[in-house]
């Protein structure tokens, strides 16, 4: 397992957007997002840790961080969602290196 964390990969977006002369915060722009593959992002879950658990996870009806008792419990609760760090659709069954659980 490569040495990879989180805070390192935004600590390089933050230098690369740096070196081009962005300033992220003044163009009121977001950090990009990292790939599913840098990211190591597979569709399912890692020891009962998955997305819907996970605080950067977006449901489908766009609550960030819901977990089971925040909003994604229904019809819903399977449907694709989204990522505040990982570009597009989100299993909550999947589950990345990022991954940092809701209570923690
Ligand atoms: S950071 Fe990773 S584990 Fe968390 S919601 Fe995004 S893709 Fe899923």
């Amino acid at each position: 397992m490569p040495n990879f964390s989180r805070r390192a990969w935004l600590g390089r977006l933050a230098a690369l957007a740096g070196m081009a002369g962005l300033s992220l915060r003044r163009a009121g722009a977001t950090a990009p997002k990292a790939t599913k593959q840098a990211a190591r992002y597979q569709d399912r879950p890692n020891n009962g840790r998955m997305c819907r658990m996970c605080k950067y996870f977006i449901a489908a009806g766009g609550t960030a961080g819901a977990g089971m008792m925040g909003g994604t419990m229904g019809p819903g609760m399977m449907q694709a969602g989204s990522c505040q760090l990982v570009q597009g659709g989100i299993s909550p069954m999947g589950y990345c290196d990022f991954y940092a659980p809701l209570s923690g």
